[in-house]
């Protein structure tokens, strides 16, 4: 028989007649022969509400007792929906986190799921029951009540679709599906018909609120198809699999992160170890750190920066400090009221000169870029929060992602070279998912040394508006693919932009920065022919905030420094000196038990 999981956002459970709404949902896929399972979000606004509750007794809650609070938003809509379904004469049972048998680590607030025993699900399944499960919530082996962090709904469901081996799994919410961007904002944005799991983890973890990003780790390690999908209409929605829209595009989509700050440590000194020293501080507090930047050390003093949600402020300035002192030099900075646009494709990787068009559109726009991270399929770029909403439309509309038919960028032959890659890296993970004993373990797939890269780097440059654009235009002209771009943080009115290049490339590359920095009074230009790229691959390396620490724990072990670095949920990337490229891969391949 076939099995059905259906989750209903806070929204799509409402009011009594949403309710009722849903529940006949639920009872038509019963009755057309499906075991049914739901999950349900706390109604409306519910969740906000009990937060602010709980901010008017204090400031400071126990996470422990706000997970206690929290979780009775769920309860009250199960409970509900299952009455609702009883009414329509079908039988229906609600279950708590706890009685689904979703068992977490003790990381109260953003728990992770370790292991789901169905036993008792399958017995109510079996028995002709709906089964209305809480979403959000699960218990710790000590019998406390966690949950999972906001929009944390999304990845029970999903997580219970793996564990039961589901047939489908339908995300029912207040939109038509996944669109290019948040149509609220931009309301000219387009609903994808189908996007791959790799650019939603993307488009999720850099701000795309419509999916909870572990749920899409869930879909992808388990090969779980997701349809995301309006609760009040019959349209198709936006299927999230494997492979996405086969369309000429090199952007798929675009995320804004609305509340971000940055924090810098700068002056600290630069030598192996310092990297892993602060991505092990952030770890121990499970801090997402995204955008970091280190700059091109000069006379031996490093500085790192990167951006974190604006809620985790106090915590990473507190773990930053302890950083700096362990390290017996450096100062901490921060800048608050900023925003993170993103752009996502997975046909960036085959589409030179697209970072070049994205600077060009928010330059035009007259919009500065304070600073700039890129992976192979993201472009993110850091902007004062006022101008955000401008910036997103901006780019948004500079890609032509309101239009079904984009202008054919890429050649048909990549894509499909593409897609045979993406086919064989499934398989490969597949195989990496085969050993996992805990259900959001860190997945790590692939370590891959590219010992053929250059940097280029100009130093100095005037912090306007154009500056990027100008630069990556004039490079793109010349041919000259680049790989990984950072923009550091502007200090005294300038900034400093690096990039990599493959090094058969880095004369021409040269040669096209040194003239246009003639043209930028006050800037010179360094390089550096011999480094290597490092790559890991996987599944949630972002936001499973261990997986840096590891990666900078065993580089510092093997006394290797670590020249730039960058990350996605998918990918982090590093920069060696060449020469220890071989031994960085050793090391690498090691700690994350690769062979
Ligand atoms: P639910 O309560 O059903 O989980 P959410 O509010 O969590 O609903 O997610 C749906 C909302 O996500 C939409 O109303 C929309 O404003 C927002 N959103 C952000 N980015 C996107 C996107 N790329 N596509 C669709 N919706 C998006
Ligand atoms: N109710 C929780 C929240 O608002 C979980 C969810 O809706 O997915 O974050
Ligand atoms: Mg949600």
């Amino acid at each position: 028989m076939s099995l059905i999981v259906q989750k209903f956002g806070g929204t799509s459970v409402g009011t009594p007649e949403r309710i009722l709404s849903a529940a006949r949902r639920a009872v038509a896929a019963k009755q057309a022969g499906h075991q049914v399972v739901m999950v349900c979000s706390a109604r409306g606004k519910k969740t906000d509400e009990l937060i602010d509750l709980a901010n008017e007794i204090t400031q400071n809650p126990q996470p422990r007792e706000m997970d206690m609070l929290l979780s009775t938003g769920e309860q009250e809509a199960v409970a509900l929906v299952a009455m609702a379904i009883s009414t329509l004469g079908e039988q229906a049972i609600s279950l708590t986190g706890e009685q689904i048998g979703i068992i977490t680590d003790q990381t109260y607030t953003k728990a992770r799921i370790s292991q789901i025993s169905t036993d008792r699900l399958k017995q109510e399944l079996n028995a002709g029951r709906i089964v209305v499960a809480c979403g959000f919530q699960g218990v710790s082996e000590n019998g406390d009540i966690t949950t999972l962090g906001r929009g944390g709904s999304d990845t029970t469901a999903t997580a219970l679709a793996a564990a039961l081996d589901a047939d489908e799994c339908e995300i029912y919410t207040d939109v038509d599906g996944v669109y290019t961007t948040d149509p609220r904002i931009v309301p000219e944005a387009r609903k994808v018909t189908r996007i791959s799991y790799d650019e939603m983890l993307e488009m999720a973890s850099l701000g795309a609120g419509v999916m909870h990003s572990r749920s899409i780790e869930f879909a992808k390690k388990f090969d779980v198809a997701l349809r995301v999908r309006h609760a009040l209409n019959e349209n198709e929605g936006t299927l999230i699999a494997a492979t996405g829209e086969e369309l000429a595009r090199s952007v798929t989509g675009m995320a804004l992160v609305r509340d971000e700050v940055r924090v810098s440590l700068c002056d600290i000194p630069d030598r192996p170890g310092v990297m892993s020293l602060i991505f092990a501080k952030m770890a121990a507090r499970k801090i997402p750190i995204d955008m970091v930047v280190q700059n091109v050390s000069a006379n031996n003093k490093a500085e790192v920066s990167f951006t974190v949600p604006a809620g985790e402020l106090a915590e990473t300035l507190t773990a930053a400090q302890e950083a700096v002192g362990e390290l017996g030099a450096g100062s901490v900075l921060s800048g608050t009221n900023l925003a993170k646009v993103s752009a996502v494709g997975l046909g960036m990787k085959s589409a030179p000169g697209v970072a070049a068009r994205m600077f060009r559109k928010l330059a035009d726009a007259g919009i500065n870029i304070q600073m700039i991270t890129t992976s192979d399929i993201k472009v993110s770029v850091l902007v004062d929060r006022n101008l955000c909403e401008q910036a997103l439309r901006a780019v948004h509309q500079g890609f032509q992602l309101d239009s079904a038919k984009p202008a054919p960028e890429l050649s048909v032959t990549k894509s499909k070279a593409a897609a045979t890659a993406r086919a064989s890296e499934h398989e490969h993970l597949a195989e990496v998912v085969g050993r996992l004993s805990s259900m959001e373990d860190i997945v790590v797939s692939e370590v891959v040394l590219d010992d053929g890269q250059a940097r280029i780097t100009v130093h100095n440059v005037q912090d306007r508006p154009g500056i990027s654009a100008e630069l990556f235009e004039a490079v793109a002209e010349a041919a000259v693919s680049v790989d990984m771009i950072v923009q550091n943080v502007g200090r005294n009115s300038t900034t400093e932009v690096s990039f990599t290049v493959d090094a058969g490339d880095l004369d021409k590359g040269l040669a096209v920065v040194q003239k246009l920095q003639q043209r930028l009074p006050g800037s010179s230009v360094s390089h550096e022919r011999d480094i290597a790229l490092l790559t890991v691959s996987g599944i949630g390396l972002r936001t499973h905030t261990g997986v840096g620490e590891r990666m900078f724990r065993a580089l510092a072990d093997a006394a290797i420094n670590v020249k730039m670095v960058n990350t996605s949920e998918i990918r982090m990337s590093v920069v060696v000196a060449r020469q220890q490229g071989a031994a960085a891969l050793a090391a690498l391949k090691k700690v994350f038990g690769l062979k």
